[in-house]
């Protein structure tokens, strides 16, 4: 069954974070269409299917999209986020989400969504692709003839546990349960067995804990230890400003310090950038996992950590692991955080013939760089900018995965950072945008303080020759 062609300038898949952040640059700096197309009831994408105790990692203040705030710019008054930007939790976000589309997106009178709805392949027809989707509920195929452009956010892939099941056999006896299902717990159980060490089975362990479970109930299988942030260091607002550029500063003279790439992430530990699980263990990931220093004292209770790579099977009596195995018992309670949380399908380039692929441009801000690549895309239409330069100014940051990724990261962050600096627009837009939380203060607050000051000198000495090392590394380590 199909109905007539829908026209719009962009057809948006994915009502998630990013593709909400693309339509709300594109509603206050264009006037174009944009019709968004996405499976879930709610916009929210993966938060849809959020555990109930989940939070962000990073603060409230500048997440979400560019013009409508989350959160009360509120400092947690206690518990592990203690003294720093509140952070706000799964509802909240999914509340958010909703208010954005319905306060933000719709009223403006330019946005078409349509929930429940599967984009579904492009087809070629007549040198022309032909878009379609179709709804989830009434099986009604839609075609649409897209003026402009399509958004396709669907590069991220995030996965999480609830939707992204055990990929290794378990043993009938045993319950092995996504960490969402925690707070349905109706009896206590001898051991818990949370497996993976990312975002979510960090909050698995910290949700145990939390919840008075003995540190030496609980075993953590640790495929890999992560390099992690120090939350500390990436705080917005005026008060936290010294800290926040001062930890910059600090990591662009560190490169200028250290001897080598493998030296680098050492250094950047004693100069109190980066942390680790367990001193005596050398990470060999680094995903951008923010985490505060209570956070990993608590962690640090846990003494059964199990390192002996993935898990392979969960059998009766053993869990098997890539290398070696450890004993299971049918009493315990196995708490799924597995999944990987991002598989980027790319990198690929941002702006591709009538596409667009949002990815990374600065390094662990997906909404920023969402909505810095839609300020692009409208640029390109004042400015007559082609592909080739708004691929320039948006360089894909790779998602980084192994420790070496940080210098790769770090490397074009400070590339793009430098051609939007040389943009008027887009230096302008992002002196202003929420979503920096940055740009802005330094400009004012640099006029005044002495301390931001003294701060912006040592930047300006580190950051040429810090970023040409980092460069050279970066080719080096491929
Ligand atoms: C537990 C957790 C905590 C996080 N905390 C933070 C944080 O503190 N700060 C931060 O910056 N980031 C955080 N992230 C990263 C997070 O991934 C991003 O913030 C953001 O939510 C990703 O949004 P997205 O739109 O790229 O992807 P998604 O949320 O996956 O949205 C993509 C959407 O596309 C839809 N879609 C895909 N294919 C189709 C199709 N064929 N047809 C129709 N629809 C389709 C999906 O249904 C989905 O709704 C966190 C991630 C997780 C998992």
């Amino acid at each position: 069954m199909t109905d007539q062609t829908i026209e719009t300038d962009y057809l948006i898949i994915g009502a998630g974070a990013s593709g909400l952040c693309v339509a709300d640059v594109l509603v206050a700096e264009s006037d174009a269409s944009m019709l968004i197309v996405d499976r879930h009831d709610l916009p929210g994408g993966h938060w849809n299917h959020a555990y109930p105790f989940v939070r962000l990692h990073q603060p409230s203040a500048t997440y979400g999209v560019n013009s409508l705030p989350l959160g009360q710019d509120r400092i947690d008054p206690d518990g592990l986020n203690r003294g720093l930007c509140e952070l706000a939790t799964g509802p909240e976000v999914l509340a958010y989400f909703d208010r954005v589309m319905r306060s933000q997106l719709l009223p403006s009178g330019r946005v078409d969504y349509r929930p429940m709805s599967d984009y579904l392949d492009p087809e070629p027809a007549g040198g022309r692709t032909v878009h379609r989707f179709r709804s989830r509920v009434t099986g009604l195929v839609q075609t649409v003839a897209v003026r402009k452009k399509v958004v396709d956010t669907r590069l991220g892939n995030v996965m999480v546990p609830a939707t992204h099941p055990v990929e290794f056999p378990v043993a009938p006896e045993l319950s092995c349960v996504p960490l969402n299902a925690l707070p349905q717990l109706n009896r206590p159980y001898p051991r818990y067995v949370v497996i993976g060490a990312g975002k979510t089975g960090v909050d698995a362990c910290l949700w145990l804990l939390a919840h008075g479970i003995d540190p030496d109930a609980i075993r953590w299988i640790v495929p890999r230890d992560a390099w992690l942030q120090d939350r500390a260091n990436v705080q917005p607002g005026d008060a936290f400003l010294a800290r926040t550029f001062g930890s910059f500063v600090t990591q662009m003279e560190t490169v200028l310090q250290a001897d080598s790439a493998s030296e680098l992430l050492l250094r950047l530990e004693a100069a109190g950038q980066l942390l680790r699980l367990d001193p005596d263990v050398l990470p060999t990931m680094y995903r951008c996992a923010t985490i505060s220093r209570d956070e990993l004292a608590q962690l640090r209770r846990i003494r059964d950590v199990v390192r002996l790579g993935r898990v392979t099977a969960i059998e009766a009596g053993r869990i098997v692991l890539e290398h070696g195995t450890v004993p299971a018992e049918a009493d315990w309670l196995y708490v799924h955080c597995s999944a990987v949380p991002f598989q980027s399908q790319g990198p690929e380039p941002i702006f591709q013939h009538g596409r667009i692929a949002p990815q990374l441009v600065r390094n662990c801000q997906p909404m920023f760089s969402a909505a810095l690549i839609a300020f692009v895309e409208t640029l390109g239409d004042k400015e007559g900018l082609d592909d080739a330069a708004m691929n320039r100014l948006c360089q894909v940051v790779p998602l980084p995965e192994r420790p070496h990724d940080w210098i790769r990261m770090q490397a074009v962050v400070m590339l793009n950072q430098y051609h939007w600096s040389q943009h008027a627009g887009i230096r302008q837009w992002i002196e202003h945008a929420r979503l920096d939380g940055f740009a802005g203060r330094l400009h004012r607050l640099g006029k005044t303080d002495p301390v931001i000051q003294a701060l912006a000198q040592r930047f300006k000495a580190a950051a040429v020759p810090a970023t040409m090392r980092l460069q050279q590394w970066a080719r080096a380590t491929g």
